[in-house]
Formats: structure tokens, sequence, C-alpha cells
């Protein structure tokens, strides 16, 4: 398994290198206390991987593991807010409401229920920009 770290900033997350499927760009699993671990496809070019690291922080960012919100709503915020400097800041401006705490994160119950609507997604992210 590739696993290489590439950042590490004060305890908060890691970004971890490592073998996914084509479709997959990025997952970020929480610990007991909360810290992220950010994982991004070992098989992307460096650009895309760059692109799917700032997809998963804007998720930390925005606390989506505690979101109530449709996850195609979270992914398609998610997508655009980190190109759109403006619109990340808009966005962070929307009060969150007050949500009862996620239960353990299970990655694998992650991707069984929406691998489906991430490999959409995510092929759209494949596509070359024209
Ligand atoms: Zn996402």
């Amino acid at each position: 398994m590739t696993k290489r770290t590439l950042l590490d900033l004060e305890g908060e997350y890691a970004i971890r290198l490592m073998d996914m499927p084509p479709h997959a760009h990025g997952i970020v699993v929480y610990d007991d206390e909360g810290f992220a671990n950010v994982y991004i496809n070992a098989h992307l070019t460096a650009a895309q991987q760059k692109d799917a690291a700032d997809h998963e922080l804007d998720h930390i960012a925005h606390d989506d593991i505690n979101s109530d919100e449709d996850i195609r709503a979270v992914e398609a915020r998610a997508d655009l807010t980190r190109a759109i400097p403006a619109l990340k800041r808009a966005a962070d401006l929307v009060p969150k409401p007050d949500l009862p705490a996620a239960p353990p994160f299970d990655p694998g119950k992650y991707l069984r229920e929406y691998d489906p609507v991430l490999a959409v997604l995510e092929d759209r992210w494949l596509q070359p920009d024209e």
C-alpha cells in the first residue's frame, strides 16, 4: 500500500496518499479525538491530488461529517467553494445548526452507501478542463 504523509498541520489534520480505486479521489476519516485523516488516491496526477486535497479540506472546514444535507449538495458545494473564493467566503457566513455528534465513522459503510454517487461526481472531476 502506498502511504505517504503530504502535510501535517499542528495536529488538526494529516493528508496521506493511499492506493484507492481509480474513480475515488479522496476521503476524510475522523479518529475518536476528532483528528481528520485525509486520504488521497496515490494514482492521481499531482494536480488532481492537490484538487482532491482541497476538496477534502473544504469538507473539514465545513464540518460536513456532521451535516444532514444531501450528500450531492455537500459534494457540489465542496467542489464549487474551493474553486471560487468569494463563494467560499459566503458559504462560511451561513450559520451552522447545532447537530448531534455523528456516529463513529465507518469508511467501509461510507464507501458502500456513497460510492455510486461519488463515482458519478468523480467521473466528472476526471474530465479534462475545457
Ligand atoms: Zn467530497
